[in-house]
């Protein structure tokens, strides 16, 4: 694969470009070439123009194109309005396929399933391409729609975009359409030995705690943490809601999670109640952080992934890269984020307003960030010329202070979250002793009354039961095996109570004292009571115990009449319980 980049300022200086283009090419292999047209200007006559001249040089030639706020040419920003990038497939059985569509929130539910199985039903299909406008909310559509595509198939595409970067207006264009916005261009590529990979870079690193996102709808974020998401930014950064607004939060966009990833949203305007209008979709997640950008760090992830690149020897790099990076660093020194690229293989692009990549399986939508796409030819009986090797660049050991700065945050903020959440726990714990019974781990005789209260004075029950339980002779117990056996026979009751309680909702078994017990059975009818009573009083029975062998409990079963108060449907119980004694113990009475 060889690819050839041309730049020029003027429509009709296209003429020219083309022909050296021509040359460079040889004659024919229409069938083999891909154009991508970057161009900074919207206008569209002059667009058109070139497109014409391109096919008059180039006839039957694929192509495509898009508004752009920079192109991306020999690895550095153009400061020519046009670019034209020409690749040149050699393997013979590449294939290149070019659709274009009428693409906006109506259509798009049209537009994904046809693009979908175009690619499933071509096997020769390796990678997809696309250049598309980009709507004011949610482009999750778009990205969900594409998840169709078989999962061996990678996906790229960057959102047109214009030099002013100050509206939404752009164009995509091809060989199968004009320039129109509301539109979207499909560029399909594969053959038997094309090899793509891809991959996305930021350099933003995280800053400070998880937050969750309280409020949001599409692409406006109103509420993190339950306060407006402009006062996390003037809370932590002290940033201002005036001109400077949008510079400063490209140093510190959000993260949010999404399918698994850090994606980077950067806001776009800032409302009056605080909302801010995101570069993207912020729904379906619920976890947000913020996000800094230090040059230092940027430049070294960013050759983190060139070491990478260098490995993989492609023969092209294609970027798709965010103006708001461009904004970021500035026109002057952008260059430098893509320059080494340049040095492992001819690199284009341009800077768009989304970037969109799919990993394991899902399409994201990202912001401020860099799309990669290495292709490369594996063509069987040719020897793969090899690149000089890049120069490594080592970045400096010294971390800039931000950098320090951040990692002081991080670290303290993760210390305070673990302390935080130990706190909780033992919270959590102490409020657990406040109503558990040590003994039996039953709940306590104050828990189980305040429960009764409530259940028996809720209206949300029609009947409520409770089982009052003693165990028999229990002096005896004590009196002739000791203490320790008598509290284990009253730790085996309470397994028992436990056990057969624990598939009745909203049951509650708790200690009334000594070795007195009490079920409380909200919902449930006195027969129904006297089922599980009995049920309990049959499983103990049938327990030997080591030393005090088998031993036995009367219960009695009250159901609340009349909505009385709870201590008059404990008190019910206790007659029924008393009544059992009188009558010979080891049975159940409902009172
Ligand atoms: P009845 O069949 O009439 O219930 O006779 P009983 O002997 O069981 O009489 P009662 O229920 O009044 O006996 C309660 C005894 O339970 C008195 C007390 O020594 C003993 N007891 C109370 N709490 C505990 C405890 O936590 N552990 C042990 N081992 N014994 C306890
Ligand atoms: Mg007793
Ligand atoms: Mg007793």
């Amino acid at each position: 694969m060889k690819q050839f980049q041309v730049t020029f300022q003027k429509p009709e200086d296209s003429v020219e470009a083309l022909h050296k283009l021509r040359e460079q090419t040889g004659p024919g292999q229409e069938d083999h070439l891909l154009f991508q047209l970057f161009s900074r200007s919207l206008e569209r006559d002059a667009i058109e123009y070139v497109c014409k001249k391109l096919e008059n040089e180039f006839p039957g030639a694929a192509y495509v194109g898009c508004s752009t706020a920079g192109s991306i040419i020999e690895g550095d920003l153009s400061t020519d309005t046009y670019a034209l990038v020409c690749t040149l497939f050699e393997s013979p059985t590449a294939k290149v396929d070019v659709k274009q569509y009428r693409l906006d929130m109506e259509s798009v539910d049209g537009v994904m399933p046809k693009v979908a199985s175009f690619a499933n039903e071509n096997s020769w299909v390796k990678a997809i391409l696309f250049y598309t406008t980009v709507w004011k909310t949610s482009m999750t559509k778009l990205c969900t729609g594409l998840d169709e595509v078989r999962s061996d198939v990678s996906i790229m595409g960057g959102g047109a975009f214009n030099a002013a970067l100050d509206s939404f207006s752009s164009y995509v264009l091809s060989n199968g359409g004009n320039a129109a916005d509301h539109s979207i261009v499909f560029v399909f590529i594969g053959g038997d030995d094309l090899v793509v990979n891809s991959r996305y870079i930021s350099g933003w690193k995280p800053l400070g705690k998880y937050m969750d996102i309280t409020k949001a709808m599409g692409n406006v974020l109103q509420e993190i943490d339950g306060v407006s998401a402009f006062n996390i930014y003037h809370r932590y950064l002290k940033i201002e809601n005036d001109d400077t607004f949008l510079y400063n939060t490209l140093e510190f966009p959000y993260i949010i999670k999404r399918n698994g990833i850090d994606i980077l949203r950067h806001p776009q305007q800032c409302l009056k109640d605080g909302s801010l209008v995101m570069a993207s979709d912020v729904e379906n997640t619920s976890k947000i952080r913020l996000a800094y950008g230090d040059p230092v760090t940027i430049m070294e992830s960013i050759y983190q992934n060139i070491r990478e690149i260098q490995k993989e020897d492609p023969d092209v790099i294609m970027i798709f890269s965010c103006a708001g990076r461009k904004a970021f660093w500035g026109d002057s020194e952008i260059g430098n984020e893509t320059k080494a690229f340049e040095t492992i293989a001819p690199s284009s692009g341009f800077y768009t307003i989304s970037e969109f990549l799919r990993t394991d399986d899902n399409v994201n939508q990202h912001n401020l960030t860099l799309v990669i796409a290495t292709l490369k030819e594996m063509i069987p009986g040719r020897e793969h010329r090899k690149k000089t090797a890049c120069e490594e660049i080592h970045g400096s050991k010294r971390l800039s202070t931000v950098e320090r700065l951040a990692n002081f945050i991080e670290q303290a903020t993760s210390e305070l979250e673990t302390a935080n959440e130990q706190l909780s726990d033992m919270n959590q714990k102490l409020s657990n002793m406040a109503i558990t019974d040590g003994l039996t781990q039953l709940l306590n005789r104050g828990e189980i009354q305040r429960r009764i209260t409530e259940a028996a004075e809720s209206d949300s029950y029609e009947t409520v039961s409770l089982v009052m339980m003693d165990i028999d002779n229990f002096k005896k117990v004590n009196d002739n095996f000791g203490h320790n056996e008598g509290d284990y026979v009253i730790r085996t009751l309470a397994e028992v109570m436990k056990k057969q309680t624990s598939e009745i909702t909203d049951a509650s078994a708790g200690r009334w004292g000594g070795e007195e017990f009490m079920i409380l059975l909200p919902g449930m009818g006195k027969e129904k009571a006297y089922e599980i009573a009995e049920a309990i009083r049959k499983a103990f029975s049938d327990i030997t115990f080591p030393l005090a062998g088998n031993c036995t409990i009367s219960l009695g079963v009250a159901e609340n009449q009349n909505r009385e108060t709870g201590d008059s449907l404990a008190s019910h119980a206790d007659q029924a319980l008393y009544e059992a004694k009188n009558t010979g113990k080891n049975k159940t009475v409902i009172y």
